[in-house]
């Protein structure tokens, strides 16, 4: 099953107003440093009469400090915004874009388990086969986990955005308390998802922030995935649902969805999300689903 998060990051929510402080400071310090630079020469330091100061062209002497405060929270602004965007967003027009496959749950953290069955394993089976799949027909594919391991949500975040996924499919499996009969595929996405997140996918896409395309990307990319898979494998095709609250399709920033692919609660759906061969038809959904939703992107 897959776990919901709340928090944002304090820092992005100050942001607006430790920038405020950041421009009153300039202002104030910006004043004191123009009543120095118009002073007039005569009354400066020997040191600082003639050189190059003495010679400045006129639309230095003009603008005084403001330029050089400007050009300083320039910087600042430069600094922050690289430190929060390390690497540039990715194009979905690459040629050879990465799909981010995160098998779900891991080491001690087994998700969810029914009739001898554990979410991890099919999670981990199926997000194997996934990738071998998507390689074997020349797409670039890398795996957040590829052992039993455990892995916080923010480092499955952290490891998608880092490596500039075009999509991320995220693999877990599905658990009914009151409905044991219940079974098939679910396909989750997030609308909307965070801020940052929202931002790259728009810059992606060459949109505005809040453009409609930014969320068709999700949208889209689930429907993809869901209609492939309920032609490769034959199970009851749940849909698809909009999840904001979750982690991962939440706070990544690119398109994501996240596949619930059996209900351990139901005795036949558990018995075959273990088995190689449903593992292998759902890998292969999957695989159809990002591919075509790929060449959609790229207009093919
Ligand atoms: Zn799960």
């Amino acid at each position: 099953m897959a776990t919901a998060i709340t928090c944002e990051k304090k820092i992005f929510r100050n942001f607006p107003g430790i920038l405020e402080n950041i421009v009153k400071l300039i202002i104030k310090r910006n004043q004191t440093f123009k009543n120095f630079l118009s002073r007039p020469a005569g009354r400066r330091r020997p040191s600082e009469a003639g050189g190059w100061w003495a010679r400045r062209p006129a639309w230095l002497r003009r603008a005084g400090g403001s330029v050089l405060a400007g050009l300083l929270l320039g910087l600042a602004l430069f600094v922050w915004w690289w430190r929060r965007h390390p690497v540039e967003p990715v194009r979905l027009t690459d040629l050879r874009p990465l799909v981010v496959i995160d098998a779900g749950h891991g080491g001690i953290d087994g998700g969810t388990q029914g009739f001898g069955v554990l979410e991890k394993r099919v999670a981990l089976a199926t997000a194997l086969r996934t990738s071998r799949e998507l390689r074997q027909r020349g797409v670039r594919t890398a795996l957040t986990r590829e052992t039993d391991v455990a892995l916080t949500l923010e480092d499955r975040v952290r490891f998608t955005n880092e490596r500039n996924a075009a999509p991320l499919s995220a693999i877990h499996c599905n658990f009914s308390v009151e409905a044991p009969a219940v079974r098939g595929v679910e396909t989750f996405y997030s609308d909307p998802k965070d801020l940052s997140a929202e931002a790259a996918i728009a810059a992606t896409l060459g949109v505005a922030a809040g453009d409609p395309a930014v969320a068709a990307a999700s949208t889209s990319l689930a429907d993809a995935v869901r209609a492939a898979i309920a032609t490769r494998a034959e199970t009851p095709d749940r849909g698809t649902r909009n999840r904001p609250e979750l982690a991962v399709t939440r706070r990544t920033r690119c398109p994501a969805v996240l596949v619930e692919c059996a209900y351990l609660s139901n005795r036949a759906d558990a018995a075959r999300a273990a088995t190689p061969e449903w593992q292998a038809a759902l890998a292969r959904g999957l695989a159809d689903g990002v591919e075509a939703w790929l060449a959609r992107q790229k207009g093919d």
